[in-house]
């Protein structure tokens, strides 16, 4: 294990600007997206599960302040924490009444909270919805971050994953959530067997362009009772592998600039509820094996850049 990391690291920038470890608490409300429901689309992305990405959340029959009481019960006496990260994590956390929006966020609200992160889609985020956050930004002192899907950056391929919004979509609401002084994550999978090596190098340098704040990558997992389920078990797609994606990790890595946050660079899925992921290894294995590669190989962030 090295101790130096060969990138800018999440953990590491919490504790520069919150002085201390700081755990994100999810947290699940009552939205569906526009992609399922018919507002934009239907059926939703070809990979997306039943959870629709919110895989450590309590019911969302639980109010706000109750998930919210339970998840610091639990999380802040494992790890000892004193602040936290209010998550908003499954589906289109933006997709919904304005008045509902406002009042779960503001119940979300509490003297340990450092920060709101809302997942979202790039096309679901309104001008209201935005006014409000900024305002709130500026009288509690919280900071705001949206996050937001985009996955690829190649408009071919998302219409392949039934994405329904465009990369164009993606880079108008980084402005506009970046007009408002709020911050941006990135969500991208790194392997999508659609995308080429050199995708990678062109994410990094829209994602260092548009001035993303922070970005989480995953490999491609397959879930359950999923169109890409499907085509898999039918010999429709293959995965890449591994080394691919390690492959694929170090060159967005070093032509992303050095300044952007990863909060992420391998994600996970329950085994229930997944036909693989990960390539049946364990996700930090594959994080150490990436970082040990970019050792050994002198590549860091930013380094091409
Ligand atoms: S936009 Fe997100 S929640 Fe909606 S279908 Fe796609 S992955 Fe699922």
């Amino acid at each position: 294990m090295y101790s130096k990391k060969p990138y800018h690291i999440y953990s590491k920038w919490l504790k520069e600007v919150y002085g201390e470890k700081v755990y994100k608490i999810p947290i699940n409300i009552p939205v569906t997206c526009p992609n399922r429901d018919g507002s934009k689309g239907t059926g939703g992305c070809i990979y997306c599960g039943a959870k629709g990405g919110g895989n450590e959340t309590l019911s969302e029959s639980l109010s706000v302040s109750e998930q919210l009481k339970q998840n610091i019960a639990y999380i802040g006496k494992r790890y000892h924490s004193k602040k936290f990260i209010v998550f908003f994590q499954s589906f289109t956390n933006t997709h919904c009444e304005f008045s509902d929006f406002k009042r779960w966020i503001l119940e979300s609200l509490d003297d340990s909270i450092v920060e709101i992160a809302i997942s979202t889609r790039p096309d679901a985020i309104s001008t209201e919805q935005l006014d409000f956050l900024a305002a709130l930004k500026q009288e509690k002192g919280i900071e705001i971050t949206l996050e937001l899907g985009l996955q690829s950056i190649n408009d071919r391929t998302l219409e392949i994953l039934n994405r329904c919004h465009t990369v164009a979509d993606y880079c108008q609401a980084v402005k506009n959530i970046r007009t408002m002084n709020l911050k941006t994550c990135t969500h991208l999978i790194l392997d999508l067997p659609w995308d080429q090596e050199s995708d990678m190098i062109k994410a990094a340098g829209l994602l260092s362009a548009v001035q993303t704040d922070f970005v989480k990558c995953h490999a491609l997992y397959i879930e359950h009772d999923t169109v890409l389920c499907d085509w898999y078990q039918a010999g429709k797609v293959s995965l890449l592998t591994k080394e691919d994606y390690i492959n694929r990790a170090i060159l967005f890595l070093e032509h992303l600039n050095p300044d952007i946050v990863i909060q992420r660079l391998i994600g996970r899925a329950p085994e229930a509820d997944t036909v693989i992921t990960n390539w049946n290894s364990s996700w930090w294995k594959i994080k150490e094996m990436l970082e040990e590669k970019m050792h050994k190989e002198n590549k860091y962030q930013g380094r091409l850049y």
